[in-house]
């Protein structure tokens, strides 16, 4: 049968990644299966599988002159093995010779069953850097190939620049070397000196541009270069490459989003100025310069689209009000979904106050709600009695449908899945989507994940805010901070304290529970309110009820982690601090200081280990949401990172946005022009379809 992507030309790229990866020679089932480990389903995946390393076997160096500190290939045999152990570990020291007579140690930990395969006089590749030991030449941990008699590829093996691959249990470094091999010879060229049988599928414009060298080729040398300096200009190629091919995609969901025209064309009116008269006071420059972009977009016949960015209480909310106001203003409703109830109440009263004047109905949709309320609330948007409805998930239950939806908000999305996004938006035909998140995200990661969004950042915070004091404490001091809480508390200012969880039954540790921290406080504090999510609805709002108005501390989980606004609030302890994020605690540490009232904030550490307090005290000197989330990205990486883990990064195999920064933006300049820029030939084909074809996982990252 004649390989799927063999057009008259060669194979095309987009073909090979929809090719089974059982297609290579060498791989059945078995080992497909294993492949699959490390994320490698298909011929593209497998043939973008880079080596993290490389070792130069050039040279076989005579173990006799080696020298200590100097990393250098040796083949040798084995002269004698003995396996040793202390404690919980074991050491196999093998001593072995090269033909020249020359002797080493090599030394292996816990790895005993390495013993069975070194018999005496069993020939093996070393590579490492040995050292001087009492006058002994030793080198610990190698990585351990075997010599077999009559292998027909050692060419793979020695004598070359070798890659060494990230692995997975059942594929040796060997191994994946020779089905690398293997697919390269079938689906890109013969050899490195052959002409391709695999179509480039960057546009010519663009290679000619950066004088990158072909696809083939690149290939090839990443994974078998000739000298270690080629790899970087290939790889690059390669990286570049992905990049590009990712922001297309993400072109082409923006140009799909344009072309769908609106009717919804919202021209200023009176509105709002009687809400940013309730305000109480004026815009900073950052809210009305994202104000103003906003309104533009809503006048426009194309849908909007936007991110507004912006540190913890940067003051988004009266954004996103002055943006519903003119929606509504021109008849259209308007819905502001949020992740929690109790920020849905907050927003709502904020909402409800400031558009009251301009006798506009606002709603209320929460899932705890009695039936028949919601019911009653449900029967008002589908009128339009309601044309200004806040809400949790419960907003996009199928029951919920609007007269004439205009605008959806989502405020602090990074809580929400996308597909709940996309449920609420895919409520009405085309609507005006503003998207808000109080993670400021690194640049980078914004175009990858929000790369077809236009976005609006605010960088300024509102005048008089002090930074909140931060300090990082364990829990022998919690003594002296109880008194610090007891001053404030008699003070008539409020407290959260937060746990990592609702309840523990075993020794807490880190686990500092809700209840158990309550019944420690109420020893020494009388006004204690208790909230978490295993309460009912209304059991929440009453605690908050009771909260805000008689005082004293809340014992709560990170439920308030989000949104929360609430001046009266200057200090927050938060229990088993190590165990959440540091954007987590950013966001959490954000809830205090939202007055003019000086704020303090103690993360404390629990189980006393160093590198979570140095983690956490990176706090202490850090006030910047956007550096905090850059280091914590840095800690964590990105699959932890911002709820990426929901929806999973869009799928690079090569590039690493976070990494490859000065590329991204190249690519991305690249791509849009080739969309939008003038002259635009529009989508072309072979692009389109070699954008989808790697970058799947971007229909569940983006909108659609
Ligand atoms: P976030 O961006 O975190 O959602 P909010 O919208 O909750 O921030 O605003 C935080 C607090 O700052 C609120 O109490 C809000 O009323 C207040 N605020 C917002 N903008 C201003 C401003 N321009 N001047 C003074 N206070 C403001
Ligand atoms: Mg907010």
């Amino acid at each position: 049968m004649k390989q799927l992507g063999q057009s008259s030309s060669g194979h095309l790229l987009h073909e090979l990644f929809r090719l089974p990866v059982t297609s290579v020679k060498g791989i059945r089932k078995g080992r497909a299966g294993k492949l699959e480990n490390i994320g490698v389903r298909t011929v593209g995946d497998l043939l973008y599988h880079l080596p993290r390393r490389y070792e130069d076997r050039r040279v076989v160096h005579p173990v006799s002159l080696a020298k200590a500190g100097v990393p250098a290939f040796f083949t040798v045999r084995v002269v004698s093995a003995r396996l040793r152990r202390i404690r919980r570990l074991s050491i196999l020291d093998v001593t072995v010779q090269d033909d020249d007579g020359g002797r080493m140690v090599v030394t292996w930990f816990n790895q005993p069953y390495l013993l069975k395969t070194l018999d005496q006089g069993r020939r093996m590749y070393i590579y490492g850097a040995p050292v001087m030991k009492k006058g002994q030449l030793k080198l610990a941990n190698p990585e351990l190939e075997l010599e077999k008699q009559g292998e027909k590829d050692d060419y793979l093996h020695i004598k070359r620049v070798v890659p060494v691959y990230p692995l997975t249990k059942g594929i040796s470094q060997k191994i994946m070397r020779r089905l690398l091999y293997a697919a390269l010879q079938e689906f890109v060229s013969e050899s490195p000196e052959n002409q391709s049988s695999l179509v480039d599928p960057l546009p010519e414009g663009l290679i000619k541009r950066y004088g990158s060298p072909p696809l083939d080729r690149s290939l090839w040398t990443v994974h078998f270069p000739e000298e270690e300096e080629q790899v970087a200009p290939a790889k690059a190629r390669l990286v570049y490459e992905e990049l590009f091919f990712m922001q297309y995609r993400m072109a082409l969901e923006k140009l799909k989003r344009q072309k769908k025209k609106t009717t919804l064309v919202c021209p200023g009116g009176k509105m709002e100025i009687t809400i940013r008269s309730s305000f109480g006071f004026s815009l900073t420059r950052a809210q009305d310069r994202a104000v103003k972009v906003i309104l533009k977009d809503l006048e426009s016949n194309v849908p909007m689209c936007r991110l507004l960015a912006g540190d913890v209480g940067s003051g988004k909310t009266c954004v996103a009000a002055l943006a519903a106001a003119r929606v509504v203003d021109n008849g259209y409703q308007v819905a502001f979904m949020v992740p929690t109830e109790v920020l849905a109440r907050q927003q709502y009263k904020f909402l409800h106050r400031v558009f009251e004047k301009t006798g506009v109905s606002c709603g209320l949709l929460l899932g705890g709600m009695e039936p028949a309320d919601k019911k009653a609330c449900y029967a008002d948007i589908a009128a339009g009695r309601i044309r200004l409805v806040v809400g949790t998930h419960a907003l996009i239950q199928p029951a919920v449908s609007f007269k004439s939806l205009g605008l959806v908000i989502i405020d602090e999305q990074h809580k929400f899945g996308v597909g709940q996004r996309h449920r609420l938006v895919s409520k009405t035909p085309v609507p005006h989507q503003l998207v808000m998140t109080a993670t400021p995200i690194p640049r980078s990661l914004a175009l990858t994940l929000f790369g077809d969004y236009d976005c609006t950042v605010l960088d300024e915070l509102p005048p008089g805010r002090k930074p909140v004091k931060t300090e990082v404490i364990s829990p022998r001091n919690l003594p002296a901070v109880y008194d610090h809480l007891e001053r404030e508390v008699s003070a008539g200012h409020r407290v959260y304290v937060v746990c990592p969880v609702i309840e523990a039954k075993t020794d807490p540790g880190s686990r500092r529970a809700v209840k158990a921290e309550a019944r420690d406080l109420s020893q020494r504090f009388d006004h204690l309110v208790l909230m978490h999510g295993r309460m009912s609805s209304e059991d929440r709002e009453k605690a908050m009820k009771r909260f805000r108005s008689g005082g004293g501390i809340l014992v709560t989980t990170s439920i308030i982690e989000v949104g929360l606004d609430d001046p009266g609030v200057t200090v927050v302890l938060v229990r088993g601090a190590e165990r959440f994020g540091l954007a987590q605690l950013h966001q959490i540490r954000g809830r205090v200081g939202r007055g003019t009232l000086p704020a303090v904030c103690y993360f404390v550490i629990e189980l006393d280990r160093d590198e979570s307090r140095e983690r956490v005290r990176l706090l202490e000197a850090v006030n910047d949401g956007l550096e905090v989330a850059r280091r914590d990205l840095e800690l964590r990486g990105a699959g932890e990172f911002f709820g990426v883990r929901q929806h999973g990064m869009p799928g690079t195999r090569v590039s690493n946005p976070l990494e490859h920064l000065d590329i991204l933006e190249k690519a991305r300049v690249d791509a849009f022009e080739l969309l939008f820029g003038p002259g635009s030939p529009g989508p072309v084909p072979s692009l389109e379809r070699e954008a989808r074809a790697r970058f799947i996982d971007l229909e569940n990252v983006l909108f659609t």
